[in-house]
């Protein structure tokens, strides 16, 4: 069975065009790499199917359906994780000249917020954690003077009153 590719006026096909041209799937959804994976070809199956007009594609007729190697800078798609590469959706002879740099980098923005998140969400995590063991550690030694202090009041002490207030302004201040 021969494929047309699925680019509007483009017409090459597998059996025609044979060892012409290439004719490539479209990309699938992996579904056992976790959800960011997951989503990341979601993304990507999206912006293939908005690059080439055919939002009318399903889930069945995908299947069937090919883009041929006239349309990928490099003649074939880019790896999934290579949001940046041109070729990670169709880019050429497109039949339209509405191809946005913007689709690629709000894919590549989404994929790098999600990574970005759980980074962030560690590390505030574990910055909670340090000022949770801080405010501790403060709390001890805040008591350890303290026991200090009641210790030394029983000593007599040798202050001038007068620089005994000073140092308490001071230390409001
Ligand atoms: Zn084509």
């Amino acid at each position: 069975m021969g494929y047309l590719c699925a680019v509007k006026d483009c017409g090459h096909n597998s059996i025609k065009h044979q060892g012409e041209y290439r004719f490539f799937r479209f990309p699938g959804i992996k579904t056992k790499q976790g959800e960011a994976i997951r989503q990341l070809c979601i993304e990507r199956r999206r912006v293939w199917l908005a690059r080439i007009f055919r939002s009318d594609l399903n889930e069945k007729s995908i299947e069937n359906t090919r883009v041929c190697s006239d349309h990928f800078v490099k003649g074939e798609p880019a790896h999934l994780k290579s949001t940046t590469d041109p070729d990670w959706a169709p880019s050429l002879n497109l039949g339209h000249n509405n191809v946005k740099e913007k689709h690629v980098e709000t894919a590549t923005e989404r994929y790098d917020r999600v990574q970005d998140r759980d980074v962030k969400k560690r590390k505030l995590e574990a910055e909670d954690e340090a000022a949770r063991i801080a405010a501790e550690a403060a709390r001890i030694e805040a008591e350890r003077v303290e026991a200090e202090q009641n210790n030394a009041s029983d000593v007599p002490m040798d202050i001038d009153p007068k620089t005994m207030d000073q140092q308490c302004q001071t230390d409001i201040t």
